[in-house]
């Protein structure tokens, strides 16, 4: 197409983008709404098909949202779209880095993980969380695991991130939803299952209706599953993970922040959004034995995480000399692999069972209290 024509599609598709913004809605009683529109625009290329421009001005409508709203983008050179099963799938530029086309070998691991979504090849393992001070396990971090039968183990940093760049996460995110509160519901007992939630999941408007209904189908109470999500997710637009995060809680789900350092964004995200639980990074926790300050400052969010209400885990502890530390500081909560490994769904009540009987004095006790209680 010539660019003179390009500009008058444009100029008439700007027109009726102003023309919805223009007009007043009227809703209930008196209020009078407006609206935002945005939209994507595809020119044709040699090679096109209907649908993948479809794709395409898909593509770029996302870069208007992402871009401010109400504004109508061009499709950008360096965007594919690929049609595959006879269904346009959106390859969109927004992950750090990518410049839009998939090379080879990332065709092949797209192939892959869309058969591993559709032939059931994913499981999930749990790893526990304890916490010490009760000689208690309180809930079961759901971890994806991935055993291809052309890829053997692939573990999840080498396909989550992928999996978000093409697509891929809302579908694959459900599925862990679902399978973590099937299996979360066969537990005994008030055991909570955590599930990560990746930063693409948080942004999906329909996040809420796709757990309400994970919870649903499976008969899960909602305060027994806990979210986890990082800064990395919010902090695009905090103001929107905020209502969504208010909105999970009010549900009675928990929300966790997971992989949290010290750095400033970490304690501001910690200070204004609503969290249930923090989860102190690894790389934190390797430092306690190795630096002094390490400690002052572990104390220091364990004193404030408590008075915003949160309960603070210890991630990845792996040595008895971590343990110690952590338990002066005033942290009892722990994860990592000198609690357990994560372990297959068919071994974490037996896991549990035997901490407990290696505990059982204390938890009898406890028992006893509870019991006296009631
Ligand atoms: P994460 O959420 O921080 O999960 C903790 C990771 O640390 C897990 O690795 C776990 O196996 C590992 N780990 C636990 N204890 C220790 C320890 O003591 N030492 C060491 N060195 N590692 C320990 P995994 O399963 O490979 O997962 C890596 C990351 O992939 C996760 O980090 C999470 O960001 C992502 N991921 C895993 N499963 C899921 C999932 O179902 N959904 C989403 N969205 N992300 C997932
Ligand atoms: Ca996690
Ligand atoms: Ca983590």
């Amino acid at each position: 197409m010539l660019h003179g024509a390009r500009d008058i599609v444009e100029a008439r598709v700007e027109v009726i983008r102003a023309a919805i913004v223009d007009l007043p809605y009227r809703l209930a009683g008196d209020i009078e709404g407006h609206v935002t529109s945005s939209g994507g625009l595809a020119f044709y290329r040699p090679g096109d098909t209907a649908l993948s421009m479809l794709g395409r001005a898909d593509v770029a409508l996302y870069d208007a949202k992402e871009n401010g709203r109400n504004r109508i983008e061009r499709d950008r050179v360096g965007v594919a779209t690929s049609v595959r099963n006879g269904k346009a799938a959106r390859v969109s530029s927004r992950a750090a880095g990518f410049d839009g086309l998939l090379d080879a070998a990332e065709i092949a691991l797209r192939d892959n993980l869309e058969s591993a979504l559709r032939e059931n090849q994913f499981t999930l393992h749990f790893q526990p969380l304890a916490n010490i001070a009760h000689d208690e396990v309180t809930s079961s971090e759901a971890l994806i695991r991935w055993h291809s039968p052309v890829r053997g183990r692939v573990l999840p940093i080498e396909f989550i991130l992928f999996a978000e760049r093409i697509g891929l996460m809302p579908a694959l995110g459900d599925w862990i939803l679902i399978a973590a509160c099937r299996e979360a519901a066969t537990w005994l007992g008030r055991l909570i299952v955590s599930v990560n939630l990746s930063s693409e999941q948080l942004r999906l408007p329909d996040l809420l209706a796709r757990v309400d209904a994970a919870l649903a189908e499976t008969c899960l109470p909602a305060r027994r599953l806990e979210l986890e999500t990082t800064e990395t997710a919010m902090i695009e637009d905090a103001a929107a993970a905020r209502m969504t995060l208010e909105a999970l809680r009010a549900r009675g789900i928990k929300i966790a922040l997971d992989d949290f350092d010290t750095g400033c964004s970490s304690l501001s995200f910690l200070r204004t959004l609503p969290f249930d639980r923090v989860k102190i990074d690894r790389s934190f926790i390797q430092d306690l034995d190795i630096k002094p300050e390490a400690s002052v400052i572990m104390r220091a969010i364990v004193e404030m995480s408590r008075n915003l209400g949160a309960a603070v885990t210890a991630e990845d502890v792996e040595t008895d000399e971590q343990i110690a530390l952590l338990r002066a500081c005033g942290c009892f909560e722990l994860q990592g692999y000198r609690i357990s490994r994560p372990c297959a769904a068919a071994d974490l009540q037996g896991w549990i069972a035997a901490f407990d009987a290696s505990h059982r004095p204390q938890v009898a006790l406890r028992a006893m209290a509870e019991t006296h209680a009631a």
